[in-house]
Parts: C-alpha cells; structure tokens; sequence
C-alpha cells in the first residue's frame, strides 16, 4: 500500500512540563487539524512508558521506568483511528548511564522537558483499520 502526498503546514514548539507525551502530542496535531503527518522530537522525561508488541501473543508488553531520561528520538507519524486524530510514535531513551533503550510510545512518559516537530501531509488520507495477519491495526 502506497499513496502519495504533499508537504503542508510544520509546526514547532515545546511541550509542557508535567504533561503526558503522547496524550500532549496528539492534542497538538488534532487541535491544529493535522490529520496526516510526521511526528519528531526530542528532550528529557521524569519517566516513561513503552510498549514491545509480542508478535506471538498479539498484545504490547509494556515496560515502565521510574527515573529521568534523555529523549534521543521520538519519530512517529499521525493518521486516524476509530474517527479521531491518532499519533504512533517510537521513542529511543538514555539514562544516567548512557544506556539507550525504547520502544513503542505509550501514554504515562511525563514530560521534563520536549521541543516538538509536527509536519503536516496533505493530499492524502490514512485509517488504521484491524489487520488480521498482524493483529495490529494499520493503514488500510
Ligand atoms: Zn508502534
């Protein structure tokens, strides 16, 4: 599945400090009306949540730490699911060691501090929509 489309509006900023991550990422795209884009950012969090999905189980494990960490990268993407704004987002952290790790973003990482980027892409509609071979629900 391809589809084609085009640059439209970037937006920048930071996030709140305290704020949930992706709960705080997904209001910026759905109350700027970004309903296809680019998701990137980076800065530090008081703890985090992610999930690994078990490919055999068809289910996210997630796995929760309780400690400040580095945001190296969050790269993501926003499309819709079930009607609403959706943003999936993969997140690689560091602690006080330099140890990276990461995983899919889930909701319950607080922000320290992040500055955000969100392209917008127009021309173009994406649904996440029940696979069955995955279990996961994709871009239909
Ligand atoms: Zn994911």
């Amino acid at each position: 599945m391809i589809v084609e489309s085009k640059p439209g509006r970037v937006l920048v900023g930071r996030l709140p400090h305290g704020s949930d991550l992706l709960a705080e990422l997904t209001r910026v795209a759905a109350e700027n009306g970004v309903l296809v884009g680019r998701v990137e950012a980076i800065g530090a969090v008081s703890r985090a949540r992610f999930g690994y999905y078990d490919q055999t189980g068809r289910k996210y494990v997630y796995l929760e730490r309780e400690e400040p960490l580095e945001i190296l990268a969050l790269v993501g993407n926003v499309s819709l699911k079930d009607g609403g704004v959706f943003v999936h987002a993969h997140v690689t952290l560091a602690d006080e060691a330099g140890q990276a790790f990461g995983g899919h973003l889930a909701e319950g990482t607080v922000v320290f501090a992040a500055e955000f980027r969100i392209e917008e892409l127009v021309g173009v509609e994406l649904r996440r929509v029940p696979d069955k071979t995955t279990g996961l629900a994709l871009w239909g």
